[in-house]
């Protein structure tokens, strides 16, 4: 802590540089941003795109598995009460950092949405972020955002007004939880948001945020 490395660095959500230290483990340092709340893990600590890559090759998900379905469904069933599913198809989603198995977007489309999918490792056409989504969804994603305000700014510049931007991403409560935390001890995970920050963000991009769990959550594009 303390180079003059850190001294300079800003919040990657919010920009600002008021940064103190939040916890050190045996391998990196987070950082908390006091302004938006976000605690982020430094660059310097982050895994090479082949190591992450590979990290991701390692979950093992895929549309066949109930356990997973189960998991989604505490998104899909809360995201698909809100849309408008009685066309089928009518209703355009996009699956943002789908991951190797594409499980949510196949359970939205059982329900009558038409899907779109996009990973920046396994689906990667990026021809899909120039359209236009009433919702979309991103689940086990924003921790992984190595640029969150550019991210954030580009999925609701995506999504119409009125649509819905569905999170899972477990939530920071406090430096005594944290410490304790098996969320951080994956090395793909750097930023770590609190409703806070997702209340931060809100406000930011104009939107209004629901809090359905303590790490799934609702924003819907005013
Ligand atoms: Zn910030």
């Amino acid at each position: 802590m303390g180079s003059d490395r850190e001294k300079t660095m800003c919040c990657p959500l919010c920009l600002s540089a008021a940064i103190t230290s939040y916890y050190d483990d045996s391998k990196r340092s987070y950082l908390q941003c006091e302004c938006c709340d976000l605690v982020f893990v430094p660059r310097a600590y982050w895994l090479s795109s082949g190591d992450e890559k590979a990290e991701y090759d390692l979950h093992e998900n895929n549309a066949d598995d109930q356990g997973y379905r189960q998991f989604l469904s505490r998104l899909s069933v809360p995201l698909s009460e809100r849309l408008d599913l009685s066309l089928v198809g009518d209703c355009k989603g996009l699956d943002f950092g789908c991951g190797p198995g594409p499980t949510l977007s196949l359970m939205l489309e059982e329900k009558g949405a038409a899907m779109v999918l996009y990973d920046p490792f396994y689906f990667n056409d990026k021809t899909v972020l120039d359209g236009t989504y009433d919702f979309i969804c991103a689940t086990e994603v924003v921790e992984h955002l190595s640029d969150p305000k550019k991210e954030f700014a580009q999925l609701f510049l995506m999504l119409k007004s009125g649509g819905w931007l569905g999170l899972m991403t477990k939530m920071v409560k406090n430096q005594q939880a944290f410490s304790r935390w098996h969320y951080i001890n994956d090395q793909t995970h750097i930023c770590f948001y609190s409703r806070v920050t997702f209340e931060f963000i809100a406000a930011q991009v104009g939107a209004s945020v629901t809090f359905v769990a303590n790490d799934v959550i609702l924003l819907q594009k005013n």
